[in-house]
């Protein structure tokens, strides 16, 4: 394997109030570690007035912002649209931005965290700067390289992404270490839902059988205390 890149996580405006920098900085991989937190809270005024109060700021802005940042991989996060739709955009060979404020609407609704959105988009960062910007698809396969074109599709590849058939066998193509896929895949399976947002879901899902268990721990903590008072009643 080769030695894992340095991202630099750019912080635009308050972008980090909506999520948590801890747990992306703890996030374990033999890709990149996130090694840089650069913070810009003060944004220039957007060059795009659509005649109402919205904000949405230019690619061009958005270079501006960037352009003074170094690091293996540079990754703006910023909580306005881009203008043209775009929710990710890349700046040269080793500079992106990811825009969080439509995909936080639709992530919430699916109970999927933003920081596994965040992770997700910096391996594919990863893999267009190794792949010299190999091309996302416009159909959606739960692949790493989906283009997203229809952004409620970002839950089907935020969670346990692939990297579909077709994409593999670019990657293979070209020079990278024995295992990189494999181990690529490996880790993108890893971000997932954590275990305790899994058992809310589940039993969300089905309430009867929560009801149920709910009732026999009652029952057995009833019983638990009458024995007790059995016990030790004076
Ligand atoms: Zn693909």
């Amino acid at each position: 394997m080769t030695e894992p890149l340095n991202v630099t996580i750019v912080i635009l405006g308050y972008a980090d109030s909506l999520f948590d920098i801890d747990l992306l900085k703890k996030h374990q991989s033999s890709f990149f570690k996130i090694d840089n937190i650069c913070i810009k809270r003060i944004l220039p005024d957007p060059q795009i007035h659509d005649g109402r109060l919205d904000i949405i700021y230019s690619t061009d802005d958005i270079a501006k912002l960037l352009k003074d940042v170094t690091g293996d991989v540079v990754v703006g996060i910023i909580d306005y649209p881009f203008n043209r739709g775009f929710f990710s955009y890349g700046f040269g060979h080793n500079k992106y931005c990811l825009s969080i404020k439509n995909p936080r609407f639709i992530l919430e609704k699916a109970n999927i965290r933003i920081e596994n959105f965040i992770l997700k988009s910096i391996y594919k960062y990863i893999l267009f700067i190794k792949s010299n910007n190999l091309k996302s698809h416009r159909d959606t396969r739960r692949c790493i390289f989906d283009l997203n074109g229809d952004l409620r599709d970002i839950v089907f590849n935020t969670e346990k992404a692939i990297i579909c058939n077709e994409c593999k066998a670019k990657l293979e193509k070209l020079n990278l270490p024995q295992d990189y896929i494999t181990l690529f895949e490996k880790e993108l399976l890893h971000i997932d839902k954590d275990v305790m947002k899994k058992v809310e879901l589940w039993l969300q899902s089905h309430v009867y059988i929560a009801m149920l268990l709910s009732g026999i721990a009652s029952l057995l903590i009833s019983i638990l205390a009458n024995i007790l008072y059995q016990l030790f009643a004076v």
